[in-house]
């Protein structure tokens, strides 16, 4: 017999409507391109995300239509997430990073018919605009004051200007929720960069779950400040979940760096926040050196690459702030997995307690993972077997946009992550299969190398690739960048490599950087180092 409750569809418009008539005085605190913070509520974003959908159909733009944007985390963009998806159309998030080929791609490739952008890319929207034809005009995030004028891009609007006089009314359309709602592009490290087209229930669902006590742990009582950026997988969905949950808001516009992220922590009394581990890393730079504490914080949670152990370590222990790691990728909608400490953990010693968080954690409900061989065979749940994650659930891509073939194998995606998973369903990313080093026949682990050499402490950020030998048919090669003012020499971490990791584990060659390759997603650029490096070892 079927059930017999009302069937509502789970959309984005919702959480906007929902979030502006509960928690309407909440704040929106967020730093504009040009410097200084703006502050205003929930009802406010409610009523502009209103006359911006106004704007948009005044333009001619339908359900279906896209919207791009090239933006760093402010109100604005977040007007536009809810304005163009709760209007059916399709918010097209685009990596500024990506090098202006793969825009140009990209841009086309969705048929944006708008792209929204921050005045910073001004000069990435000069070169790219000739060669993207379905775009019909350039809006820059800003008021008239703040807009550049382009040199040869004629349509070039600012968006208060688009907005203004606009009804703050808008009848929402009720979309069927597995009508697209948002669009990011994978890296494309290899080939094209492939689209995945986010659902309406996708996203309800994924920033629902973020909210649980166990995963973001968001609620009217939180304030919480997305560092990871709105054009890497919606932000991880927080821009979403912070509205379900009617937390504070925290938007840190172009200022990343270690200081300005302090500064905007202390000052809006941050509780939770989240981002790649390399932020984390130039934030606990500044906070060392300058002898700071955080008055605030209660947690942050890291993802998009592993968190090294020694980070973990300083987080929780000098200043008391919980770290939560979890997986996920552009594929996955947000986080699928988070580590977090049981209640039995937290009785062990932190040494312990630091090595339960470095791994990626358990599925978020509505979410399952098994690991499988060569031969698509599911590994034993033991900790051990090591295989390739795969994932299915409610917020899984299943074909890439515009694809003509399913990207599931068996009904499950395939991650292209080395991953074991425990008896207590603990995952643990060993490595991407593109980044494992294969050396004799045997694996070594980049992300663990990593790991170790990171503990180290003149190290600031380490990075491993694997490059071909004649012998072994790979070996490590080791990137350290040195913490300022630390003098560090290749004999001396590679003796502290001999007491981490096992003996065949140890790099063949180290090379000293002022800084790595980090893409616009904080990630190290592996290919990058790759391209400039991976030779051949003699
Ligand atoms: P890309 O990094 O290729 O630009 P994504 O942001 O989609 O694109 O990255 C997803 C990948 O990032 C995962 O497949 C995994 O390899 C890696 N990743 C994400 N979170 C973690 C984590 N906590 N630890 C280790 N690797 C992670």
């Amino acid at each position: 017999t079927s059930g017999l409750m009302m069937t509502r569809p789970l959309l984005i418009s919702g959480i906007l409507e929902h979030a502006a008539a509960q928690f309407g005085d909440q704040e929106i605190v967020s730093r504009e391109t040009h410097g200084p913070l703006h502050r205003y509520t929930y009802a406010d974003a409610a009523t502009r995300a209103r006359q911006l959908a106004n704007a948009l159909a005044h333009m001619g733009l339908k359900a279906g239509s896209a919207v791009g944007s090239i933006a760093w985390n402010n109100h604005r963009h977040l007007e536009a997430y809810y304005a163009v998806s709760g209007s059916g159309m399709v918010m097209h998030t685009c990596n500024p990073r990506l090098h202006p080929q793969q825009l140009i791609y990209v841009i086309n490739h969705a048929e944006d018919e708008v792209v929204l952008f921050d005045a910073t890319f001004a000069p990435l929207v000069k070169g790219i605009a000739a060669h993207c034809p379905k775009v019909r005009a350039w809006v820059c995030l800003a008021d008239a004051a703040n807009t550049p004028a382009i040199e040869g891009v004629a349509h070039v609007m600012n968006y208060e200007g688009l907005i203004t006089g606009h009804s703050d009314r808008f009848d929402w359309p009720e979309l069927d929720d597995q009508t697209g709602a948002a669009l990011c592009y994978t890296s494309g490290t290899t080939g094209n960069p492939k689209g995945v087209l986010y659902t309406h229930r996708a996203i309800v669902m994924n920033a629902t779950m973020a909210c649980l006590p166990d995963v973001l742990g968001l609620s009217t009582q939180e304030t919480i400040l997305p560092v990871v950026p709105m054009f890497h997988i919606n932000a991880w969905c927080i821009p979403y979940a912070a509205l379900v949950a009617g937390a504070k808001l925290v938007l840190p516009g172009p200022k990343l760096d270690g200081p300005s992220l302090f500064e905007l922590m202390d000052t809006e009394q941050v509780t939770i926040s989240a981002g790649v581990p390399t932020i984390w890393m130039g934030l606990i730079q500044h906070v060392e050196q300058n002898n700071l504490r955080f008055a605030h914080m209660k947690r942050t949670c890291v993802g998009g690459s592993a968190m090294p152990m020694a980070l973990i370590a300083k987080f929780m222990d000098t200043y008391g702030v919980e770290v939560r790691h979890g997986w996920g990728m552009t594929e996955t909608t947000a986080v699928a997995t988070m580590s977090n400490l049981s209640r039995a953990d937290r009785q062990k010693p932190a040494a312990e307690q630091h090595a339960i968080v470095a791994k990626q954690g358990k599925t978020v409900s509505g979410i399952e993972i098994k690991v499988v061989d060569d031969n698509g065979a599911t590994l034993p749940r033991d900790g051990t077997s090591q295989g390739e994650l795969m994932v299915r659930g409610q917020w899984i891509v299943e074909r890439y946009y515009k694809a003509d073939k399913t990207a599931l194998v068996d009904g499950w995606f395939p991650t292209g992550d080395i991953a074991t998973i425990d008896a207590h369903g603990t995952m643990q990313i060993r490595d991407r299969t593109k980044d494992v080093i294969k050396t004799g026949g045997e694996w070594i682990s980049s992300i663990d190398l990593e790991n170790a050499a990171i503990g180290h402490p003149a190290v600031a950020m380490a990075a491993v690739i694997g490059v071909k030998h004649p012998k072994w048919d790979e070996r490590p090669l080791l990137f350290i960048v040195r913490k300022p003012g630390q003098s560090l020499e290749k004999q001396e971490i590679l003796d502290f490599l001999t007491t981490e990791v096992a003996k065949w584990w140890v790099p063949d060659d180290v090379v000293f950087l002022e800084s790595l390759p980090v893409g616009g997603t904080g990630k190290v650029q592996k290919n990058d180092l790759r391209k400039e490096y991976g030779g051949v070892f003699s």
